[in-house]
């Protein structure tokens, strides 16, 4: 009896991660940049602006994620005036809140341009820093 139900819930489970890879074959379906799981579209917030499409966090991430930056942002509060960024040095007036992702440790704020940076290059420094290898070794 029990087995057969474990095999019946094997059974249903395998149906569907099939119907979730099918989505994502299609196009339905993607890969949370969190918890790297494979949801459905729907899974994933859209962005306030119209038209930009989805975020690559699932909603379930998503609202995590704004907990822990609520926190940190009470915990540390974000410098009162503009300045420089600490990170590349510019001038600044928008200051963002830079944690680690996987430790959940405030790391300062920065400025825009470095959090959108350190966001495309998957906040992994080996990454950065053979681009910028890259890009110093190419005038
Ligand atoms: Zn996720
Ligand atoms: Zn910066």
């Amino acid at each position: 009896m029990l087995l057969t139900l474990l095999s019946t819930l094997t059974t249903s489970m395998k149906i569907i991660d099939n119907e979730i890879y099918q989505a994502y074959k299609s196009g339905q379906a993607k890969q949370c940049k969190e918890c790297g799981e494979i949801k459905l579209l729907k899974d994933f917030p859209l962005f306030s602006t119209k038209g930009a499409g989805r975020k690559n966090t699932c909603k379930h991430c998503s609202n995590a994620l704004a907990t822990i930056r609520r926190r940190l942002r009470r915990q540390n509060p974000p410098p009162s005036s503009a300045g420089d960024c600490p990170s590349c040095g510019r001038h600044t007036t928008a200051w963002v809140l830079e944690h680690c992702h996987q430790t959940n440790r405030f790391r300062g704020y920065i400025c825009d341009s470095c959090n959108v940076a350190f966001g495309k290059f998957g906040d992994d420094p080996y990454t950065m820093q053979r681009s910028l290898n890259w890009l110093s070794s190419h005038g």
